[in-house]
């Protein structure tokens, strides 16, 4: 049986804004931290859910600050619409053009974004020349932007970025051509040219998600493309794996899931609040108990 926090009068309050919110893993992954962060049961914090309509950003930011919440996360649809809310914004967050979690500071919100690193954690312990790798990124919208980012940490040679709408791709490519990256926007219709020459394959569209789990972005033909050696990542985590994960591991590609993204740009985050190391296995158990216990990591 799971420890249950003790909740006092000076328990702290940490959450997640967004809409829709309820299927979100934050809240299992992030109590069960603080417990595991109390031996005893007695809890510092807290951490809820809050659905906040786009409307009702302003009033639940300024509620938050009256009522004494410490910290919490920003989901979509909130993660560009938060800016203005902040006093100060980190450099990571500002290169991104977008927050993802935010801190009570003495001179109002703090915001950083975590999900750079989060995605770069199941990357880190593979040994790979970064700068000879060709990424393929499918989709422009809110986290190819922190994927495109982390492409710029890691040093990649070339990046070329996939979507079906042309006015959204020229201005992902201006927003982000500071990089440095060797950036290119390219319609759905190239993929053919695209993926014998790609060697780090990033899903960032819902293509695939549940509950369409029988979708994939690519073709089992499309995925034949690929180079043997190549990674498939596909930020998706429910299910696990995703159709286009099961045509990369038959295959036999580096095929991973975005399960440890969610971790780790969580864990950052509660680091950031709490000033603590965060139990990083607590985190990964209590959401994979919630997916269903599936031990099986994509
Ligand atoms: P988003 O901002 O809505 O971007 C989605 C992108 O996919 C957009 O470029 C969109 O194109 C494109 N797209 C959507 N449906 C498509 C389709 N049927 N065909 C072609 N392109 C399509 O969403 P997001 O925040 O980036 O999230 C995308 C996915 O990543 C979700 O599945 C989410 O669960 C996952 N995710 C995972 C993590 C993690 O921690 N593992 C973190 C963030 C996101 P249009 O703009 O033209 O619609």
């Amino acid at each position: 049986m799971s420890a249950q926090p003790l909740i006092t009068g000076k328990t702290g309050l940490l959450g997640v804004i967004g809409y829709p919110i309820q299927h979100s893993l934050s809240p299992v992954m992030h109590n069960a931290a603080l417990v595991a962060l109390q031996p005893g049961g007695l809890s510092d914090y807290v951490y809820v859910a809050f659905p906040v309509k786009p409307e009702e950003l302003p009033i639940a930011i300024n509620g938050f600050a009256a009522i004494g919440v410490q910290g919490f996360n920003v989901t979509i649809p909130h993660k560009q619409a938060i800016l203005p809310f902040l006093a100060e914004i980190s450099p990571i967050a500002q290169t991104v053009g977008a927050v993802n979690t935010v801190k009570r500071t003495a001179q109002g919100w703090w915001g950083t974004n975590t999900d750079v690193q989060g995605f770069l954690a199941p990357l880190r312990h593979l040994q790979r020349d970064w700068s000879q790798e060709q990424v393929l990124i499918l989709g422009c919208g809110g986290s190819a932007s922190a994927v495109v980012v982390a492409c710029a940490h890691l040093g990649c040679g070339s990046v070329a970025i996939v979507g079906r709408d042309q006015t959204k791709l020229a201005d992902f490519q201006h927003r982000y051509q500071h990089l440095g990256l060797n950036l290119a926007v390219y319609g759905w219709d190239q993929l053919a040219h695209l993926l014998p020459t790609t060697t780090l394959l990033i899903n960032t569209t819902p293509i695939g998600l549940s509950p369409q789990p029988e979708q994939s972005p690519l073709t089992e033909s499309e995925v034949a493309l690929l180079t043997p050696g190549a990674i498939v990542y596909d930020l998706i985590y429910t299910p696990r794996p995703t159709r286009l994960l099961q045509l990369a591991q038959a295959r036999q590609l580096v095929s991973i899931d975005g399960l440890e993204m969610l971790i780790h740009q969580g864990a950052d985050a509660l680091e950031i609040w709490i000033e603590r190391s965060p139990p990083v296995e607590v985190m990964r158990r209590a959401a994979l108990n919630y997916l269903g216990g599936d031990e099986h990591r994509a």
